[in-house]
């Protein structure tokens, strides 16, 4: 295959207000019209446009002047769990879409929305296109309970709740019944707080958010008045963050109720703890021990909403209502912990305990899906079994993000993990470990792979087009955006 490498001189041709567009006449166009700058540049394609594609599409950009790098994404939007994960009150956290734009609109980087890799396009057919592919596509699926009662009316994935208020087109359809006092959610890390944020939100607050209009509706009618946070193991092992539980302690319209007797030897043990966990723990104590002070007993003696941690107990069964149609309440184990400290284990009592609630909301963990049978999965750890990012037994294969960690890890996390992942391929690269001398064909044959299937990929260009309606929505509104709901309005508003 020639080579045909575009010179300095007509890089600078690369102006800001028509960046990445060059004239069609002098230059090699790829099929969706992103100028191409050389058949033997290394080409990389990215699986997955969430935290993890785009930090590694980001390094790889700058460690490598000649790289080109095309993201595949399955929905028509990118960003991830940003858009569909991270809770609509915490809109500074999304602050991150700026330097993913920047990545995307970069010359020598191609976004691909709408492409199920796996199903519209194997990663087989991926890596005879391209020197590299990452897989970077995260956790879609989620760990079960594994109780009896599970699958009732009534209990939910907190991913599928999480999906729902924040628009994930697949849980569109989930429509929790909120007409129930008590809610239990199972698990106490951030997404758990998350999810108990939300159920107890005023709703003053929520409809400032881009929180999606049926979830807003559905909220605005709640019932739920009480939300127990359920753990496993004790005070001290918690895997929420400070911040997270701060917000808690401070929502308005809302008190904590705690278990004193869970809190036993807790104050003891402080002075060995490491510090941020000692910081939480601290807030935790005075939350649950301390007498408050006339301001704050006022604030409570008028909260109408409750939450609370309740430590010590696993999920035995979800018990069903006479009709046996849906989740009445949830039987808790009873444990102990055995050893101390953030290794400590929760061993069965024998002793169990029923906790009558009218939703169940499971928030134990996320879990990676394995999407094509040629790469190697570790189903046991649900994750692509990898060295620093370099897939193990499947040259040229990389992953990075929480498909190559497991779901655990805030974005700054994603980031590092996908940045080792990216210098990993750029090792390879430049120690000739990885052959590039030889060109590959990248998007073009993909393209027309894709063509062929009757697949039409969004491009950046699209989605800045929904993304520019979803915001014109929110206006109307005082959101920040009102977000299109399914695939279908989306690919509309896409090709206008
Ligand atoms: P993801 O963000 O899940 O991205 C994976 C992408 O791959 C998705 O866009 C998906 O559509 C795509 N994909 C899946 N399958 C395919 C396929 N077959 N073909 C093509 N594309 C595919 N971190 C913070 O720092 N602050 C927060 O406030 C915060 N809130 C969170 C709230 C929730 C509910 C959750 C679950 C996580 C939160 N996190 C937060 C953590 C953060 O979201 C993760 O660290 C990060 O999103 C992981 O990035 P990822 O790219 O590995 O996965
Ligand atoms: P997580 O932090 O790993 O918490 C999972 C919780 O589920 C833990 O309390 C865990 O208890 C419990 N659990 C796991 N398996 C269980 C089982 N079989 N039975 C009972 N309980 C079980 O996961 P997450 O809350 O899904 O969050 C994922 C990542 O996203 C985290 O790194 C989190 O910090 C991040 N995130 C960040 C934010 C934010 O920054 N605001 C918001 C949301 C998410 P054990 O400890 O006993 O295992």
């Amino acid at each position: 295959m020639g080579c045909h490498k575009l010179l300095l001189s007509e890089l600078k041709m690369w102006t800001s207000g028509r960046s990445g567009w060059i004239s069609r006449l002098h230059y090699g166009i790829s099929w969706r019209g992103k100028a191409s700058f050389s058949s033997c540049s290394p080409k990389v394609c990215i699986v997955g446009g969430g935290p993890a594609g785009f930090y590694t599409a980001q390094h790889l950009i700058k460690a490598r002047q000649d790289a080109e790098v095309d993201i595949y994404e399955r929905l028509p939007v990118p960003f991830g769990l940003v858009r569909f994960g991270v809770a609509p009150d915490h809109p500074e956290v999304k602050n991150v879409i700026n330097t993913f734009t920047q990545t995307a609109k970069h010359s020598r980087c191609s976004f691909y929305g709408n492409v199920n890799v796996g199903k519209d396009v194997s990663v087989e057919e991926l890596q005879q296109a391209y020197h590299a592919v990452v897989l970077s596509y995260g956790a879609e699926g989620n760990r079960r309970m594994g109780v009896p009662g599970e699958d009732l009316a009534g209990v939910h994935s907190a991913k599928d709740f999480v999906g729902w208020y924040n628009g994930q087109p697949s849980c569109r359809e989930l429509r929790p019944d909120l007409n129930c006092e008590t809610a239990v959610i199972l698990g106490q890390g951030n997404v758990a707080l998350d999810v108990a944020r939300i159920l107890l939100s005023p709703i003053d607050i929520l409809k400032k958010t881009d929180i999606t209009q049926p979830a807003l509706e559905a909220l605005a009618e709640s019932q739920v008045r009480r939300v127990l946070i359920v753990g496993r193991r004790g005070p001290m092992q918690v895997a929420c963050t400070i911040k997270e539980l701060r917000e808690m302690v401070n929502l308005p319209g809302a008190r904590p109720e705690m278990v004193v007797a869970d809190f036993e030897g807790v104050t003891e043990a402080l002075k060995d703890l490491p510090r941020p966990r000692k910081r939480l723990t601290e807030l935790m104590l005075k939350t649950a021990l301390e007498i408050p002070g006339e301001k704050e007993q006022e604030r409570r003696n008028k909260a109408s909403h409750i939450w609370g941690f309740r430590f010590f107990r696993s999920p035995v069964e979800v018990l069903a209502d006479p009709d046996r149609s849906r989740a009445a309440g949830i039987r808790l184990a009873v444990n102990k912990l055995e050893g101390s400290g953030e290794a400590a284990r929760a061993v069965l009592t024998g002793e169990v305990e029923d906790v009558t609630c009218g939703l169940v909301i499971s928030s134990i963990g996320y879990k990676s899906l394995p999407i094509d049978p040629s790469v190697p999965f570790d189903s046991r750890k649900a994750i692509v079994p990898n060295s620093m990012g370099r897939v193990q037994q499947a040259a040229g294969v990389y992953c990075s993000g929480w498909l190559k960690t497991g779901p655990t890890g805030v974005i700054g996390t994603t980031m590092n993990n996908s940045f080792d992942t990216a210098q990993s391929l750029v090792e390879d690269m430049n120690s000739g470990t990885l052959d590039v001398s030889t060109g590959k064909p990248g998007s073009q044959s993909i393209s027309t792979l894709l063509e062929k299937r009757g697949v039409k990929p969004v491009t950046f260009a699209d989605w800045e087009k929904i993304d520019n309606v979803e915001i014109k929505r929110g206006e109307a509104s005082g959101k920040p955006r009102e977000k299109l709901l399914t695939v279908e309005e989306m690919l509309q508003v896409a090709r206008t």
